[in-house]
């Protein structure tokens, strides 16, 4: 029940302001995003390489109001890949990305992303890396998919993510499946009306094992992203029965989010990479963490009322 509420709130430009200020806060928000600078982000790049763990990084910020705004985020990507080229880590560190954030929301706003996303999907390729777009709400998807196909027409690694709660997805699957795609399949993290996606978890597992069939028997290549141990068992029994092995799937989790596991599945073989988001703006990325895990909402307050 907290789930929606927690995601309403994540809209109120008040709210942000309050607990972006709030002292308190950080150590609760560094526990998911554990970097404001790439200088911070680049030792945790390193340590988590060195354990065999693969990153996705995503420099954090969405809802931008304007076109400066989204040239900034396009050059923040592209401050991160010169970093990464001097690491030499190929594609054990690749690129996530919002749209909204490269202007997807703006006057012009299909065009201007692409142009701004474009850049950044070259720049990753010269270092021997790639691009996954994230997937935000629904309404913003069309648009999404169609800067992904654009894209790999030149860079075919693209990437991009599919929602299990979205009822549109098992179709989205099927054809991106066919087309050969990088694929990443999650849960769905955004408040979405009835009309468009499962609403109750139940409906919305047994969507994500369903898409994950579809992924698991195409041509693509499948990104488990989930944390749900019963889904990780599944993702590894389905890729067995498709004939994969470790290394033509991946599992992919959030920093921050059962650590433990994430070596664990790399030691067993797997590649296992990390969602490792960085960044000022972190207000959106940090409600959506609460909202998925009420317990994170309790343990927030509490650092709150315990220090004041
Ligand atoms: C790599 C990655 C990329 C993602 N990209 C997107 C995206 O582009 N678009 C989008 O809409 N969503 C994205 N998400 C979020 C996703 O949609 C879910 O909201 C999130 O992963 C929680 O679902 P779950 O599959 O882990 O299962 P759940 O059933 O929600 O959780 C399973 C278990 O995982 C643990 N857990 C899950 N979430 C948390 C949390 N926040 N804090 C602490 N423990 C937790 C708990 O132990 C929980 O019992 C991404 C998730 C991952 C892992």
């Amino acid at each position: 029940m907290l789930g929606p509420v927690i995601l309403a709130a994540s809209r109120s430009d008040r709210l942000r302001r309050v607990v972006s200020a709030a002292p308190v806060t950080k150590p609760v928000v560094n526990r998911f995003i554990p970097g404001e600078s790439v200088d911070q982000i680049v030792p945790i790049i390193v340590d988590a390489t060195s354990k065999g763990l693969e990153l996705t990084m995503d420099v954090v910020g969405e809802d931008i109001t304007t076109p400066e705004q989204a040239a900034a985020a396009r050059d923040a990507y592209l401050e991160l890949i010169e970093h990464l080229k001097a690491l030499d880590l190929g594609t054990r560190a690749e690129m996530s990305v919002k749209l909204s954030m490269f202007g997807q929301a703006l006057e012009g706003g299909h065009e201007l992303a692409l142009a701004n996303v474009r850049p950044v999907v070259e720049a990753a390729a010269a270092i021997g890396t790639t691009v996954t777009l994230d997937a935000e709400d629904h309404t913003t998807l069309d648009s999404m998919f169609a800067i992904h196909e654009e894209l790999r027409k030149d860079f075919p690694q693209t990437g991009c993510v599919i929602q299990a709660y979205l009822f549109r997805t098992e179709d989205d699957a099927r054809r991106l499946a066919a087309a050969g795609s990088r694929v990443r399949l999650v849960k769905g993290a955004y408040k979405e009306p009835a009309s468009v996606a499962h609403q109750e978890k139940p409906e919305i597992d047994k969507a994500y094992i369903r898409v994950l069939r579809v992924l698991m028997e195409g041509d693509g290549y499948p990104m488990v992203g989930s944390h749900d141990p019963r889904i990780v068992e599944i993702a590894q029994e389905l890729a067995r029965r498709a004939g994969r092995k470790p290394g033509d799937f991946e599992f992919q989790m959030l920093y921050g989010i059962r650590s433990e596991e994430h070596l664990r599945l790399a030691r067993e073989g797997h590649r296992m990479r990390v969602y490792t988001a960085y960044g000022t703006d972190w207000y959106g990325y940090f409600m959506r963490r609460l909202a998925e895990k009420p317990a994170n909402l309790l343990f927030f307050l509490r650092s709150v009322l315990t220090k004041n």
